[in-house]
């Protein structure tokens, strides 16, 4: 039972002399439910990696499967619909709307899903029930990202990627985040993809895949260090 299997997967940004080597023929199997990490470096890749199992940028060669769909011979409607059925996007960065509370940014999203949970459940499940009717500007940093979560995690993804969830915050806060992400996990049984270049995140991965230079450098499977600490 896999989420992703990708065989091959190159990406190459530009061409001629300028031309970047962002994947270099990556070949990787996701198992379905668990937490990945992957870690790497600033520039070895990740990110580019992300964006193509998440259905929002394509590889230059190679395929990857989603299943028994193969996303890379997708249309861009097929792809648009995968995205939207299947998969939770959080940033480093939270981009709510300044203007709508908790409840209202989370609601937005669910608009067009087919099943979603309701907003308050989802801001419950991170631990929000008290901050629902708060607008972000009265949020911290943490509690934002957390609002960002609920409202990924709202249309019960299958999988949600986070790309440096805790880039913009302090160790602490990036912890109680990280917790977040476990309960996400446990609760929905959504597989959980993080990147960062924050070694600190890998101690709570059932699997951290470290990435440089365009390619795995080393897989590791942690059996028993499912605390983030
Ligand atoms: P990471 O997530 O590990 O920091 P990225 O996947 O963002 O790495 O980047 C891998 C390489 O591809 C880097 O050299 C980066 O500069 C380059 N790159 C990423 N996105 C683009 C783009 N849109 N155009 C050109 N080069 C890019
Ligand atoms: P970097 O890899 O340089 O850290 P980001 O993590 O900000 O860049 O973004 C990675 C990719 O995700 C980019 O290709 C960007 O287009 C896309 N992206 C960033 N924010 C959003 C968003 N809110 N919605 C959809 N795509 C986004």
């Amino acid at each position: 039972d896999f989420a992703y299997r990708i065989e091959g997967l190159t990406k190459v940004y530009g061409d001629g002399p300028a031309a970047v080597h962002a994947l270099r023929g990556v070949d990787l199997t996701i198992p379905a439910g668990e937490i990945v990490v992957l870690l790497g470096p600033s520039g070895s890749g990740k990110s580019t990696l992300l964006n193509i199992i998440g259905g929002l940028d394509r590889g230059t060669d190679g395929k990857v499967w989603f299943g028994d769909q193969e996303l890379s011979a997708m249309s861009d409607s097929e792809l648009t619909r995968y995205r939207r059925d299947n998969v939770g996007f959080v940033f480093q960065f939270y981009n709510l709307m300044p203007s709508l509370t908790a409840r209202e940014n989370v609601e937005l999203a669910t608009e067009i899903a087919e099943d979603p949970m309701p907003p308050d459940e989802a801001l419950a499940l991170v631990g929000l029930r008290e901050r629902i009717d708060h607008f972000p500007a009265q949020l911290s940093g943490g509690e934002q990202q957390r609002v960002a979560i609920a409202r990924a995690v709202a249309k019960r993804p299958n999988i949600l990627f986070c790309d440096e969830p805790t880039g913009a915050l302090d160790s602490v806060t990036g912890r109680a985040v990280l917790k977040t992400l476990k309960d996400v996990n446990e609760t929905l049984g959504s597989t959980v993809m993080i990147v960062t270049h924050a070694a600190a995140t890998a101690g709570m991965a059932h699997r951290v895949i470290y990435f440089a230079d365009g390619g795995i450098s080393r897989i590791e499977e942690n059996a028993t260090r499912l605390t983030p600490d």
